[in-house]
């Protein structure tokens, strides 16, 4: 697997790179956000590990710059411990969240977890071959991964489609937090009640009407056509 490592601190990127090239990947580094975007373009690297502060562009402009361009998996790894860059980080399109200072071993972890699952995607993508899920005027195509509204492409982060494609199983009945939670964030740690709002009021708004998902209070969210 080819990873990209973004990091403009010399020091803490020469330590990534050669602990994953001992662990077996491929490794590329760059140290700015504009050669990271030039990379993804290029490259297209199969997984990055992206900084957020980086010396020309905020780590999350970054973020949701290569989510445009690609679905390559992304880590994202940061100084800053607060929930609320870890909430804009996955909103943004991240699969995963690291605090500095982090150990090796936890970054090949998280990198082989969350393959694993963007392969396990893939696998299921193709066992509901043609699977397509119309709620009037929006369409969710799970094996090619497009969501129409009206006929229009929606662009959508892995979480927001994950999201909706849970939503869209059963229009009309109430999914339960925790159940969602579970089944979109694999009930891992970051998947945080906070988490959740955040990509629903994302989806809410790419939608472009918030009644498309409603909220249960106390229970959970429903997705219907706004009437
Ligand atoms: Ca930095």
């Amino acid at each position: 697997m080819q990873i990209l490592v973004v990091e403009d601190d010399e020091s803490v990127a020469a330590g990534v790179v050669e602990g994953l090239t001992r662990a077996g990947f491929q490794t590329s580094h760059v140290a700015s956000g504009g050669a990271a975007l030039a990379h993804v373009r290029e490259a297209r690297p199969e997984f990055i590990i992206l900084d957020l502060g980086l010396p020309d562009m905020d780590g999350t402009d970054v973020c949701r710059a290569v989510r445009a361009l690609s679905a390559t998996p992304i880590i994202v790894v940061s100084a800053r411990d607060e929930e609320i860059d870890r909430v804009l980080a996955l909103e943004l399109g991240a699969d995963d969240y690291l605090v500095k200072p982090f150990g090796m071993r936890e970054l090949i972890a998280r990198i082989r977890a969350v393959a694993r699952r963007t392969d396990d995607r893939a696998g299921d993508d193709q066992a509901t071959s043609g699977s397509t899920t119309s709620i009037g005027p929006l369409s969710v195509d799970q094996r090619s991964r497009r969501v129409l509204l009206d006929g229009e492409e929606i662009r959508l982060t892995v979480k927001e489609f994950e999201l909706l494609c849970y939503l869209a199983e059963d229009p009309g009945a109430v999914c339960q937090r925790s159940a969602i939670l579970r089944a979109v964030w694999n009930g891992n740690w970051y998947g945080t009640t906070k988490t959740l709002d955040a990509h629903v009021a994302a989806l809410r708004k790419k939608l472009g009407d918030p009644r498309w998902i409603e909220a249960i209070r106390g229970i959970g969210f429903r997705l219907d056509v706004p009437q």
